[in-house]
Order: structure tokens, then C-alpha cells, then sequence
């Protein structure tokens, strides 16, 4: 068995040890929230935003772009689970803002190995089979931080599937510090109207 296997195992039977009365939970968030987020393995939501199992919806993704798939999330969030105030998280240091579309799609077309970064850029071995399957996605990658909670944010208020009475709050999550600092133009672009 591979070594980080045996380790999540070994941590999961710790948790189920003292999993108590978790397994009455409702399915609906008790506190009526979600936040979205990126995936980036400093951010934990849970810790950076309080929250217990049973609390709040999190939807991560590379960025915590509002995707389609973000969006598909948030409204089933909403729609059949009850949540009535959203949170965009992105944060500083992200890895989205350190290449473009073109950037990937050339490391892909490169080889399937993981690719290396110094202060240049990106760079890929070359070693083995690439694809060109990678230049026909957008990657969402972030040039401006601030600005693409605004615009995550503004693209999730202008879903025809989004009601007007939720309100949408912008974030940007300090890695240096743990803290959260609001993108004002992001909330004000996300207030209910
Ligand atoms: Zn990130």
C-alpha cells in the first residue's frame, strides 16, 4: 500500500474513533452558507472560516474560479440545499496568476511530466508524450488578483440561475497571515439587489 494511503487511513480511523454524533447531521449547511475557493493546500476554509462538519457548503477549485462547474455547485447549493449568503475566497500567491492559457497549453504539448518553475517561468522536460488537448481549454489563470474576485463574483450575480437576494462577499485570503481581506468592489458588485 503506498505510503499516503496508509497515513490517511490510519488518520481516518482516528477520526471515526471519535466521530460521536456527527452521523445525525442534516444534509442542509446548518448555518446557510457557502464559500468558493481554491484548492491550494495552505487554505484551510474550514480553519480560515470557522466552520464544524455540518456547517457550510466549500467549493474549491485552481483559483476558486466561478467555473460553470462553481456555479452548477452553488446553485444546487441554494437551489435544493437552502444556503443564502456566498463567499468568493481567492488568495495571494495563488498559483493561477504564475502562467496563461498559452503558458499550460505548451507544457502539456511538452510531456505529461511535472513541469518545474523558477524566477523565468515555467519550464517542462520535454520527456515523453505531450498533448494538444490542453490549447483548447481556458485554464482561468489570474493576471490581477483583486480583480478576478470582482469578476468571479459579478459573473456568479449575473446568473440567470442565481436569485437577486443573495448576497455575494469578495475575498482575498493573506497566506503570509491567515487573514481574510475584503475586495470591497467584489461585495459591493455582490450586494442583493
Ligand atoms: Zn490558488
Amino acid at each position: 500500500m503506498s505510503k499516503i494511503v496508509d497515513e490517511v487511513m490510519t488518520a481516518n480511523a482516528e477520526y471515526v474513533s471519535s466521530f460521536g454524533d456527527k452521523g445525525n447531521l442534516a444534509m442542509p449547511p446548518a448555518r446557510h452558507f457557502a464559500i468558493l475557493t481554491c484548492m491550494d493546500a495552505r487554505l484551510d476554509p474550514a480553519k480560515y472560516a470557522g466552520l464544524a462538519e455540518g456547517d457550510a457548503h466549500v467549493i474549491r477549485n485552481a483559483g476558486g474560479r466561478a467555473s460553470d462547474d462553481a456555479i452548477r455547485s452553488l446553485v444546487i447549493s441554494y437551489k435544493l440545499l437552502g444556503t443564502k449568503e456566498w463567499f468568493v475566497v481567492h488568495h495571494t500567491d495563488c498559483g493561477m496568476e504564475t502562467f496563461t492559457n498559452d503558458v499550460m497549453g505548451d507544457l502539456l504539448a511538452s510531456s505529461l511530466k511535472t513541469s518545474t518553475v523558477d524566477a523565468s517561468g515555467w519550464h517542462d522536460s520535454g520527456n515523453g508524450e505531450g498533448t494538444t488537448d490542453g490549447k483548447f481549454i481556458q485554464w482561468l489563470t489570474i493576471s490581477n488578483l483583486a480583480q478576478s474576485v470582482v469578476d468571479d463574483v459579478k459573473r456568479i450575480r449575473n446568473s440567470p440561475m442565481v436569485p437577486q437576494e443573495i448576497p455575494i462577499y469578495g475575498y482575498v485570503y493573506d497566506c503570509k497571515t491567515g487573514k481574510l481581506n475584503e475586495v470591497a468592489e467584489a461585495t459591493a458588485a455582490g450586494r442583493p439587489s
